[in-house]
């Protein structure tokens, strides 16, 4: 039988019966077993015979049917990974790519960072020449272009959960459509849960009048193929709120009880949106569960969040012992990356935190939105693994039916685009907008981040990368604001202190949760804050860390995150060997908290706020854009309110808030960037 249509890059549909309960197995043979019953084993020749002929293969199939686990197998058992090559396959989120990686170092009996490993920013577990398989973050893949533009270490790339549409997933099909058509033995998989699979498949399709040179060179055939995995789940009932419900948080919390008091054995998963509210809703069930005693007791509640300790991650994948309830409750990582078995009960918010990026005020942050009406069916089916399942909706039918749009945004059309624009610039890509972009970003988007980047001196006037500084933030792999802040903390003697703040601003935050406890919280902070700010008060916590020996003990106390300053420590060693790469010496300003604060301008001067000193109510205005902000609750400037501030983010619930703020002293900004402020403001800054 043929396989596939070769010349439509038709759909190839071969039902497989639902994968069914399976016990996380210990020994090697169970293992074995369970692979063999995933929907996608019936689909391995298929896999190995179009990759062998097409160029590109995509690969569309529900959630858990084995693709990110099963395939990467498949191709290594097919002889890809022989003679040094490297099968790489990306994901948008970095707790994903740990967790394949250790599933499928498991299930082939190999240590993880051996044969099978994987990179994330700042963690790299792999073996060169060893590792076989190799999971990585798409931003890391592309990162790697830098030091090798072709990939040429990879025999096939699959690009995982393409239908997330992140800003580095779509950076990164255009440039293997780039790299394809220089290297022709390179492979590309493609694979989602729910696709466009044809506007994908257009995308990579190149015209037929190359086709016929190509056959010629006994090349793989260009047009891309396309199969389908329909790993069919079991029905899934849903429910609908009557009425609107004003707090999701207290609705999840309340349905979760509800569930557990009415409905059969079952694991349940909870959708909410980020760290703080599933923490928050972590303490609200298991308060219940002192509360109410024994009834409550045989819930396991477990959080589930990228930033989530190792170990924690972990119990999550453990099967639910006899007797208990296990409850997850997750950002959207649950909703196509991660597959959690035994999940009978969804809740669902209706909500995702997303980025999102205004061009106009120049402001881009955190956001809770509405969730679309494709996101809303993946939450669901995630109820209808194992067994027919429910699911919760926490919003109206009416409200699923005429508000929620059918499909999100891609994220390169509501970022900014700074980073992208650096990342291609580095790699010789000078006329952005002509990019082949799978969906073009907004002009506004990228004419201010060419702004931007000209006024941090990245980019020069003919809009092409600045020798050294351009360069090297291209090589730092940060938010670029950072980077300049890093590169400019050379000229002010102060290189130590900032990598140091800059390790701690690529952390989540190092902070515990303080829900509680908050008088005993602001103690804590009290005992390391400085005048000067957020940023000065880091550099005293670390010190601190270090002095106690870099005690947990010592963390528990201060209300710190101990996971998050041992990582903090780490990624401090690795911007120390960066520093050496680039020939930049680590040297320490001792204290001058000036020096400190100017280098941090030299980075974020396009942050600078003014107090609004009439509103009384703590309002300050961005220099750039008179937005109204307010110095977040959480910041040791709090009710300070110095007149001049710069801050690091932007979090927005209510109002704009800025996070990690400092203060300034107003005439470092035009020293800083004089074009940027006198270009930019008809009066120049009123002292
Ligand atoms: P897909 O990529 O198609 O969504 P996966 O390959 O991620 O599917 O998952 C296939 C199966 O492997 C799922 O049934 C899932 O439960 C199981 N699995 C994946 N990761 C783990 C893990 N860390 N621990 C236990 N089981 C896992
Ligand atoms: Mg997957």
């Amino acid at each position: 039988t043929r396989l596939i249509d070769d010349d439509e890059g038709g759909v190839l549909f071969v039902p497989a019966p639902p994968s069914s309960s399976s016990s996380s197995g210990f020994g090697h043979s169970s293992l074995e077993r369970q692979r063999k019953r995933l929907p996608v084993y019936k689909h391995r020749d298929a896999v190995l015979y179009l990759v062998e002929h097409h160029s590109t293969t995509i690969v569309v199939g529900e959630t858990g049917s084995g693709k990110t686990t099963q395939i990467p197998q498949y191709l290594k058992e097919a002889g890809w990974a022989e003679g040094g090559r490297v099968i790489a396959c990306t994901q948008p989120r970095r707790l994903a790519v740990q967790s394949v990686a250790a599933r499928v170092a498991e299930e082939m009996g190999v240590k993880l960072g051996e044969e099978v490993g994987y990179t994330i920013r700042f963690e790299d577990v792999t073996n060169p020449g060893v590792t076989m398989i190799k999971f990585l973050t798409d931003g890391v893949l592309v990162r790697e272009m830098m030091d090798d533009p072709l990939l040429t270490k990879y025999s096939i790339i699959m690009v995982d959960e393409a239908h997330e549409r992140s800003l580095s997933t779509d950076m990164l099909l255009g440039l293997l459509k780039k790299i394809q058509r220089r290297r022709p033995d390179l492979r590309i998989i493609i694979s989602s849960a729910t696709i466009e699979a044809k506007s994908m498949s257009n995308f990579f399709n190149i015209r037929r009048k190359s086709l016929a040179q190509d056959a010629e060179d006994c090349a793989p055939n260009k047009q891309p193929a396309i199969l389908s995995v329909e790993g069919k789940g079991y029905a899934v009932e849903i429910h609908y709120v009557e009425e609107p419900v004003s707090d999701y948080l207290q609705a999840a919390v309340d349905t979760v009880l509800l569930i557990h008091e009415k409905e059969p054995p079952g694991d349940i998963l909870v959708f909410l949106t980020g760290q703080d509210d599933i923490d928050a809703a972590v303490k609200l069930l298991t308060g219940h569960g002192q509360q109410y005693g024994s009834h409550y007791s045989d819930l396991l509640v477990l959080p589930l969040y990228s930033g989530l300790p190792r170990g924690e991650q972990d119990l999550i994948f453990t099967p639910t012992p006899k007797g208990k309830r296990k409850v997850v409750i997750s950002t959207n990582i649950a909703e196509t990356s991660l597959t959690l078995e035994g999940v009978a009960y969804v809740v669902d918010s209706g909500f995702s935190k997303q980025r999102f990026y205004n061009p106009i005020s120049d402001i881009e942050n955190l956001v809770v939105v509405p969730i679309s009406k494709a996101s809303a069916r993946q939450r669901a089916g995630r109820a209808g693994r194992v067994q027919p399942g429910k699911c919760y909706r926490l919003y109206t039918e009416e409200y699923y039916l005429k508000e929620m749009s059918p499909e999100g945004i891609p994220e390169m059309q509501r970022s900014n685009l700074v980073s992208c624009i650096i990342q291609l610039k580095a790699l010789g890509i000078d006329n952005i907008l002509g990019f082949d972009w799978i969906a073009s970003p907004a002009p506004e988007a990228m004419i201010r981040a060419l702004e931007i980047l000209y006024s941090l001196g990245i980019i020069d006037e003919d809009a092409k990368l600045t020798s050294p500084t351009g360069f090297q933030v291209a090589e730092i792999p940060l938010d670029p604001m950072i980077s300049k802040m890093i590169l400019s903390a050379n000229d002010f003697g102060c290189t130590e202190e900032i990598i140091t703040i800059a390790a701690v601003l690529s952390v989540q935050s190092i902070w515990v949760s303080i829900r509680g406890v908050k008088k005993e919280f602001d103690e804590a902070k009290l005992r390391f804050a400085a005048a000067e700010g957020d940023h000065v008060t880091f550099l005293n916590i670390y010190r601190g860390f270090l002095q106690s020996g870099k005690s947990s003990q010592w963390c528990y106390k201060n209300f710190i995150n101990y996971h998050a300053m041992k990582k903090v420590v780490d990624i401090k060693e690795q911007l120390h060997n960066l520093m050496r790469r680039l020939g930049i010496a680590v040297k320490s300003c001792d204290r001058d908290m000036q020096a400190v604060r100017k280098a941090i301008i030299a980075g974020f001067f396009a942050h600078a706020c003014h107090l609004e000193e009439y509103s009384q109510n703590g309002m300050y205005k961005t220099i750039r854009s008179s937005q109204e902000v307010y110095i977040h609750p959480s910041s040791v400037l709090f009710r300070v309110n110095p007149k001049w501030v710069v801050y690091h983010s932007l979090v927005s619930t209510d109002k704009h808030y800025m996070r990690n703020v400092i203060a300034i002293d107003p005439s470092w900004l035009t020293e800083a960037a004089p074009h940027f402020y006198q270009l930019r403001q008809p009066n120049p800054i009123p002292y």
